[in-house]
């Protein structure tokens, strides 16, 4: 869906939208060398507030370091522009868009040691990404023919643009079997993640989710459900898991910052559970919408002020 804002912060200064243009000889765009994150500000009981804004810059910067890509702005000077972006904006929820890029630095794959990235931030009004039933209602999923990047590739904890391509293989590849989202397993055929998802299963009360090593992108609303899960009392396990298990479990949920928590009701056509939203699902959506209306104690410090 096309997304539009009046402002988007490039290079240090908030500009218009239509403005904020990059050369068609951009590195990134011949080679895909971008690092980039998303993150949400939610309309809070304490305002509006970006969700684990710390993490998620922190997590954009580990991603640069592990391209050696140079990001000419501090952590706080990229926090600042992600509040800017939403506040200027004058949104009161928004979806966050940093993207620090390889641009017109020259032909040749190999970057100049002294190549600066650009960096740009967009913040835009975006409903739910499955969909606005999805939450409630649960999506259908299909195990995609295609594997998650193996570790010796390109690593998956970065998240990079280049990644990407696998993630549109293994989501076109799903919406032309008619399925929401698809599953990727690992280069061992073990469960690893959805296109942009991180995944959870259900079994006997237990929470099961693969290993941060399974070729998955270590995503921040996976670490929200397990704190919330351990915090509500449930038994969360990191473990390989069997592509069957997904057949067989009780409840099965996708988690990303733009998904949120989704219930998945089947996969590959066969019914998870009940064939709907099961009760830990629900419970865990309720702990983690609960952070923005206040209902849920934000013991952790994960909401922060646009204004602060
Ligand atoms: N895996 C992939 C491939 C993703 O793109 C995302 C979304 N960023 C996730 C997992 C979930 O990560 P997060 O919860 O940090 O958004």
């Amino acid at each position: 869906a096309k997304v539009h804002a009046d402002l988007i912060w490039f290079n240090g200064e908030l500009m218009p939208w239509e403005n904020a243009t990059v050369h068609v000889m951009s590195h990134a765009l011949h080679y895909g060398s971008s690092v980039f994150e998303g993150i949400r500000a939610y309309n809070t009981h304490k305002g509006t507030c970006i969700f684990r804004l710390q993490e998620h810059i922190d997590r954009l910067f580990d991603s640069a370091k592990v391209y050696r890509m140079d990001i000419p702005f501090t952590n706080e000077e990229v926090k600042q522009a992600c509040k800017d972006a939403v506040v200027k904006n004058k949104l009161n929820a928004a979806y966050l868009r940093p993207l620090a890029f390889l641009g017109d630095i020259g032909m040749g794959l190999r970057p100049p040691l002294d190549a600066k990235a650009d960096l740009m931030v967009a913040a835009f009004g975006w409903e739910a990404y499955l969909g606005a039933d999805a939450i409630e209602g649960g999506v259908e999923v299909g195990v995609s023919s295609w594997n998650r990047l193996a570790p010796n590739t390109m690593p998956t904890a970065a998240k990079a643009g280049g990644n990407y391509l696998s993630s549109q293989l293994i989501s076109m590849e799903a919406a032309r079997h008619g399925y929401t989202e698809g599953i990727a397993l690992d280069v061992n055929n073990m469960v690893s993640e959805g296109a942009g998802q991180n995944l959870f299963l259900v079994r006997k009360g237990v929470i099961y989710t693969p290993f941060s090593t399974a070729s998955i992108l270590p995503g921040l609303t996976r670490d929200t459900v397990i704190t919330l899960a351990r915090d509500l009392g449930y038994e969360v396990r990191e473990e390989p898991i069997s592509r069957e298990s997904l057949y067989l479990a009780d409840e099965f949920f996708m988690t990303g910052t733009a998904t949120e928590i989704v219930p998945v009701k089947s996969v590959d056509g066969i019914a998870v559970g009940t064939g709907s939203r099961g009760p830990v699902t629900k419970a865990l959506q309720e702990a983690f919408f609960g952070i923005f209306d206040g209902s849920t104690e934000d013991k952790w410090g994960w909401l922060e002020s646009v204004n602060d």
